[in-house]
């Protein structure tokens, strides 16, 4: 089966590349559970799609939240054929700076939310013989910056986590890692750091990709025959050196 008539979850639906994967999925006949915490946006995202894209207002960090959405996905579309766990959270700072908050914060959203995305699918998956669960990383899952130490920290940690549920699932469940560079979306506005702020402007001063770039990566993986596993992607700005 391609896209078309796949159930999907998509995680951080609400704004960026989770808005455009669920955009383009929809586009291409997938039926979509849209998540987030933001309702206003999901509901009218949800309108704007059709009526087989569902929402469900989700906070990654709460466990029971994350079964429940899982359920729900069931609930409405009889199965769970993809979960694209997208939902982020990058306030750059300091060690220096401690704001520990806001460690706190990205361990939670960036690990604890994919872990507890993979829980509240897999044993469906397992149980199918079959699935496909997407995980966000990001190019700073694989090079490490000074003011990114704890969010790379979260993000080489997806891939970990990643490769591990690739290796126990091997044959069953398709795994795929998809690492962004630099790409237009409100991610930015998490950062609070005055010198990183400070900082951004030269740091940043390339041609952003657009979050439908990260969306038809997204679709590519999802749309290969099923004996295909697309890993790992590391989907960068033509400008982007680091
Ligand atoms: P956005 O800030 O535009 O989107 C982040 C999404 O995550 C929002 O929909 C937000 O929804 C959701 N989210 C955050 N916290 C929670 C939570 N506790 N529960 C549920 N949803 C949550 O950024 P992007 O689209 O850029 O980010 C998507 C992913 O891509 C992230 O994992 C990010 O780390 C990764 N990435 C992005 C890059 C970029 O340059 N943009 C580069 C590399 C990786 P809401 O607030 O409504 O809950």
């Amino acid at each position: 089966m391609s896209i078309a008539g796949k159930s999907v979850i998509v995680t951080g639906a609400s704004s960026g590349i989770g808005e455009a994967t669920a955009r383009r999925l929809a586009g291409a006949g997938a039926r979509v559970m849209l998540a987030a915490r933001r309702e206003d946006r999901l509901k009218s995202l949800a309108e704007d799609l059709g009526s087989d894209v569902h929402y469900r207002v989700t906070d990654v960090t709460n466990h029971d939240d994350m079964l429940a959405l899982g359920e729900a996905t069931i609930e409405a579309f009889g199965r769970i054929d993809v979960l694209v766990n997208n939902a982020g959270y990058m306030p750059l700072s300091y060690l220096s700076s401690r704001r520990v908050d806001e460690w706190d914060a990205m361990i939670d959203i960036n690990i604890k939310g994919v872990l507890y995305g993979i829980d509240a699918v897999l044993t469906h998956m397992l149980e199918r013989g079959e699935g496909h669960i997407i995980n966000v990383s990001s190019v700073a899952g694989h090079v490490t910056r000074g003011s990114s130490a704890v969010y790379s920290g979260t993000k080489f940690a997806v891939r970990a986590i990643s490769e591990g549920l690739r290796q126990e699932t091997a044959g069953k469940v398709r795994v795929t890692i998809i690492s962004p560079g630099g790409t237009k979306s409100e991610l930015g506005q998490g950062i609070k750091d005055e010198k990183v702020l400070t900082e951004a402007a030269n740091r940043f001063n390339f041609r952003f990709l657009e979050a439908d770039d990260i969306a038809a990566s997204i679709a590519f993986a999802i749309d290969a025959p099923a004996h295909v596993g697309v890993n790992e992607m590391i989907v960068r700005p033509l400008e982007q050196e680091f």
